[in-house]
């Protein structure tokens, strides 16, 4: 399905006509600070403030009304699932007020896929809600911090993204939360949909969707946030994989397992034995695959039925392990209820 919308933002409407953006800031490079413009990889993140991070971008007053909020200064590769629990209750809250039309979240680039499709899961409002980021620190030549939080706040301020689920705003791209991965370690473009592509894009003060996310998200979904998460850990498939982490993991009871499998998820002998033994001991397992793009064909690779595996379908392992954390925390354990789970989300 194709749709379009385009317009140029409300910058002529008065000051109290602009859309009310709360900015929720966590972190990450976006936030990041080194001593030198020339250093882009050694530096430290999180550590510029949500209100030194607005003041950098002049032109965001003619774009909305900010509420910015200090949630959180890490390192998104530090992210900590209380700290998930935190920022989905407030964003919640913010949004159930008539007082805010939008959010933004400024996060590390690290671990942006994760946190935006929980809360693409978790969310109970159709207002926009736009992540945004940027590889390169604050204080570097060429930052692309600023241009991505002004982009994300036009698309936050934007009637058309509304209802669309939790998007991503980077490198003038628009993409779904559910889509979304990091591609690269140290490319400006550093965010794709792989096989899918990007939802729309925004340049300029204007914003254009050229498709819609057709899985459940936001209102739609069955998961609420919670203060409960089960422990979900993510192991491989790889040449000459041995038993001993499935069988630690086990042994350390844990709720589930999602493997990053071979290929159309494909999984080495010795560790799909371990992982059927895990789910004899009534641990769920997810099979992914660690390949990046595509999608993993229930009893492809593996004969799903009768090993009692579920299918991750399109999702990478670590949005997998997202979405069997909230199954689980929901009371889903059954393979066949979860296999449902994965097929709707
Ligand atoms: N380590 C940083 C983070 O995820 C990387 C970044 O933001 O680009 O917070």
């Amino acid at each position: 399905m194709t749709i379009s919308n385009s317009s140029v933002p409300p910058s002529s409407a008065g000051a109290a006509a602009l859309p009310r953006i709360a900015v929720l800031a966590t972190g990450g490079t976006i936030a990041g600070s080194a001593a030198d413009a020339a250093n882009t990889a050694g530096y430290k993140a999180g550590v510029v403030g949500v209100d030194q991070l607005l003041a950098a971008v002049p032109a965001l007053s003619s774009v909305a009304r900010l509420a910015p909020e200090q949630i959180a200064s890490v390192d998104s590769k530090d992210m900590a699932l209380p700290l998930w629990t935190t920022l989905a209750q407030r964003i919640n809250t913010l949004l159930a007020s008539d007082d805010v039309d939008g959010v933004v979240i400024t996060h590390g680039t690290d671990t942006l896929e994760e946190t935006a499709y929980l809360l693409h899961l978790t969310i109970k409002s159709d207002k926009p809600v736009v992540l945004t980021a940027a590889m390169r620190p604050a204080s570097a030549l060429s930052a692309d911090g600023p241009l991505n939080l002004l982009n994300a706040v036009t698309v936050a301020a934007h009637a058309s993204a509304r209802g669309q689920g939790v998007l991503v705003a980077f490198n003038n791209r628009i993409h779904s939360a559910r889509d979304v991965v990091k591609t690269s370690t140290y490319a400006v473009d550093a965010f794709q949909s792989p096989e899918i592509g990007a939802l729309g894009w925004v340049q300029d003060g204007r914003v254009e969707f050229q498709r819609r996310v057709l899985r459940a998200h936001t209102l739609a979904s069955e998961f609420a946030i919670g203060a409960a998460w089960p422990q979900v850990e993510i192991v491989a498939s790889y040449a000459g994989v041995s038993r001993i982490a499935v069988d630690a993991l086990v042994a350390a009871g844990v709720r589930g397992i999602v493997v990053a499998g071979t290929g159309n998820g494909s999984i080495h002998q010795s560790l799909q034995q371990a992982l059927v033994d895990a789910v004899a001991r009534g641990v769920p397992v997810v099979r992914s695959s660690r390949v990046g793009s595509g999608h993993v064909m229930r009893n492809g690779a593996a004969a799903d039925d009768a090993l009692g595996f579920v299918g991750a379908g399109a999702l990478n392992p670590y949005k997998a392990r997202v979405l069997l954390m909230l199954a689980l925390a929901a009371g889903v354990t059954d393979a066949a209820a979860l296999q449902k789970v994965f097929d709707t989300y």
